[in-house]
């Protein structure tokens, strides 16, 4: 069987060792599986991403002694594409305009009695209240709306499931809501890419942190809306600071630039995220 697995950081910060850990837990098992592993460029955002963090992506992780097979893959690059694919969901009438800035939304979140926390609660318009919105020229991003999606993919919405970290698991999209999959700024999301782009690539394991386990019951829907085929899911723990907190862009210190300077070795790095010795 083959096996085609990925690294696809977002270049809004330098890459720290929770990076390290995530890139070598998918290198390692694609080199022990005599598989590929390829290195994509999540960088959609054109607001947070920064050419300095572009660059020193592939610079680190060749530091590190990481190899990656094929060209590396620049979201930046490929807009028209996920376009396309934002127009598909909207001839189909699957996704609705959202208008609601991010203060609004928050502000909804708080007030759900009943709902979960960090779901957003979110709905169409009616199309006379759409239009003025529209002629007003108010920003909008669009939304899947899971009810659409329902009613598209009839029965086979109770057979969605995936394999996650060994086990088959029902896709439940409900517990992410209706999710924004093309942003006011740019005809994407990081989900609709993402997905596309594992689809596009062949990649048949997606290995990553735990943060995106819930994301996976959305690109399983997705995935089924399209036709793409569905890879199997692994998920990482995430690297935890000395407070134990998840490490971020804000720890400059744990950045693998600051960690070289500093004289770390790639195996030390390695060794302190309890890694095997390669
Ligand atoms: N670009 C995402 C991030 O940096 C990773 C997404 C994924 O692995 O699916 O968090």
């Amino acid at each position: 069987m083959s096996f085609v697995t990925r690294f696809a950081p977002s270049p809004t910060g330098y890459l720290h060792r929770g990076h390290a850990f995530s890139a070598w837990t998918a290198h390692d098992a694609a080199r022990a599986a005599g598989g590929r592993f390829l290195l994509r460029i999540e960088d959609i955002d054109a607001g947070r991403r920064r050419p300095e963090f572009d660059a020193a992506i592939e610079e680190d992780l060749a530091w590190l002694g990481l190899t990656w097979d094929g060209p590396v893959r620049r979201q930046s690059a490929h807009m028209a594409d996920y376009a396309a694919v934002l127009d598909q969901l909207i001839a189909r009438g699957l996704v609705y305009r959202c208008f609601k800035t991010r203060k609004e939304l928050m502000a909804g979140i708080e007030n759900a009695p009943h709902g979960r926390g960090d779901v957003v609660r979110s709905a169409p318009l009616p199309a006379a209240e759409e239009r003025t919105l529209m002629e007003d020229g108010r920003p909008y991003a669009w939304r899947l709306s899971l009810d659409a999606c329902r009613a598209a993919l009839g029965p086979a919405w109770t057979d969605l499931d995936f394999q996650a970290d060994g086990a088959r698991v029902r896709a439940e999209p409900e517990r992410l809501g209706d999710v924004v999959v093309a942003r006011k700024e740019f005809p994407t999301s990081y989900h609709l890419a993402s997905v596309h782009d594992d689809a596009l690539q062949g990649v048949t394991h997606v290995i990553r942190g735990e943060d995106l386990r819930e994301a996976a019951h959305l690109h399983v829907l997705l995935q089924a809306l399209f036709g793409w085929p569905t890879p199997a899911y692994r998920h990482h723990p995430l690297i935890l600071d000395a407070e134990g907190r998840r490490l971020a862009k804000r720890d400059a210190a744990e950045t693998l630039r600051a960690l070289r300077a500093t004289g770390r070795t790639p195996a030390d790095i390695r060794a302190s995220l309890r890694l095997p010795v390669l």
